[in-house]
């Protein structure tokens, strides 16, 4: 069976302090009235990553992950950040390609597609993002753009290395725009995307593939979008800031 998976996204906001507080509110509330079936993930920002895991190191459904790591080992990249630094602060996940590292980083499908491939090897789990634009989507290209995405990213993993790779689709018009895609549109993209995957890994393997939603996720339509059948989670920025919001959305399974 899938994974339910609902991560937050903290992006660069909160102090050092707020975040300990912010983690310790969701790791407490989590275990008092989460269902043990969902996976709750808290990508932090890189200097919070070691203080978070410690908080989260017991929880039963409470994890950590990282928002960004570097395709090379290691090495002068200074500011960037390694596998192995996110896996010895005690983070089990990475986000890998959100759109605002592609527009304002320049990140590119290759530079993922490496970034991916370095990060199941060295046995973190990948939240690989894809989403179109707003154009992209007014031109009706968005399912051409995705799986060209997904393509250019993932298509020269095996398939056992694929099985490990969580995706999160977000479209980029309903980051953070408080625009959620409508449960029928998130729907029909998840299962392009599951059907690309099958195309490419078969059914079996696309079967056991996590698709998250992104995209302004908050309690009012996260149960609406939570369920269609191909949304498998959600990747959440705004509403993963206040504890009493994540959990409410992880509770809407
Ligand atoms: C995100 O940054 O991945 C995201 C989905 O943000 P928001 O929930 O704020 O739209």
């Amino acid at each position: 069976m899938r994974k339910k998976i609902i991560a937050g996204n903290w992006k660069m906001n909160k102090s050092l302090e707020d975040g300990l507080a912010l983690a310790s509110e969701v790791t407490n509330m989590a275990s008092d009235e989460v269902s043990s079936e969902v996976t709750m993930i808290m990508c932090t920002p890189d200097i919070h990553l070691s203080a978070v895991s410690g908080i989260a190191k017991d929880a039963t459904n409470v994890t950590v992950g990282a928002q960004n790591m570097s395709e090379h080992e290691s090495g002068a990249y200074t500011g960037d950040l390694s596998a192995e630094m996110i896996i010895s602060a005690g983070a089990s996940f990475v986000i890998i390609g959100h759109s605002e590292r592609r527009e304002y980083h320049f990140e590119t499908n290759q530079q993922l597609a490496d970034r991916v491939k370095l990060a199941i090897a060295k046995g973190l789990t990948p939240i690989f993002c894809c989403g179109e634009s707003l154009e992209t989507r007014e031109a009706n290209e968005h399912v051409g753009f995705v799986n060209n995405q997904l393509k250019e990213s993932l298509f020269d993993l095996s398939a056992e290395d694929m099985k490990k790779v969580v995706i999160a689709y977000e479209p980029i018009w309903a980051i953070g725009t408080g625009v959620t895609a409508s449960s029928d549109q998130a729907q029909e993209m998840h299962l392009s995307i599951r059907n690309s995957l099958a195309g490419q890994f078969g059914q079996e393997v696309a079967d056991e593939i996590s698709i998250l939603y992104g995209g302004s996720m908050k309690p009012a339509n996260a149960q609406e979008l939570l369920a269609q059948p191909d949304v498998d989670g959600g990747l959440i920025g705004g509403a993963s800031l206040k504890a009493r919001d994540f959990i409410d959305i992880a509770k809407s399974y």
